[in-house]
């Protein structure tokens, strides 16, 4: 079994403590696999990497594991409009690209120019905004629709 660095351990520990919940294997194993991916994995490919480690547990524990480490701070859920959601053990403030057919999600490495956010804050007058996600839609290299074939004359 894999083990998890002292710093990632204690990490886990104290942000766990802090919310008032316990450390267990199976939380440990989930926040190890998200901390080590950058596919942003759905709950359901969570499990399927988790259960080799773990004898065992259930989708329904890997679910609440991901939600408790979500309540804790330590990773992101990306929600989407038809209901499905994906966690990311990113935190830091950072953009993702996303394919409209496999919806497959990836970390976008530019960032936006900290003015742009400011001038769009000050037009939302009246509305005290705390964040914002910036997500860029489109087809990835593996469904990038075939480059259309002319007939030839
Ligand atoms: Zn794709
Ligand atoms: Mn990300």
């Amino acid at each position: 079994m894999p083990r998890m660095s002292t710093d990632s351990e204690t990490v886990l520990r104290r942000a766990l403590e802090a919310s008032g919940q316990r450390y267990t294997e199976q939380r440990a194993a989930v926040f190890r696999f998200l901390r080590a991916t950058d596919v942003h994995p759905t709950a359901d490919e969570v499990f399927v990497h988790v259960r080799n480690e773990v004898q065992g547990i259930s989708l329904a524990t890997v679910y609440k594991s991901l939600e408790t480490l979500v309540g804790c701070g330590l990773a992101t859920k990306l929600t989407y409009g038809d209901g499905s959601a994906r966690y990311d053990g990113r935190t830091d403030d950072h953009h993702h690209l996303r394919c409209v057919v496999c919806g497959r999600v990836v970390d976008l490495p530019g960032q936006i120019d900290d003015r742009e956010i400011s001038r769009l804050q000050a037009s939302a007058d009246g509305f005290h905004v705390t964040g914002y996600r910036l997500e860029l839609n489109g087809y990835c290299a593996d469904c990038a629709p075939a480059p259309r074939i002319t007939a030839q004359a």
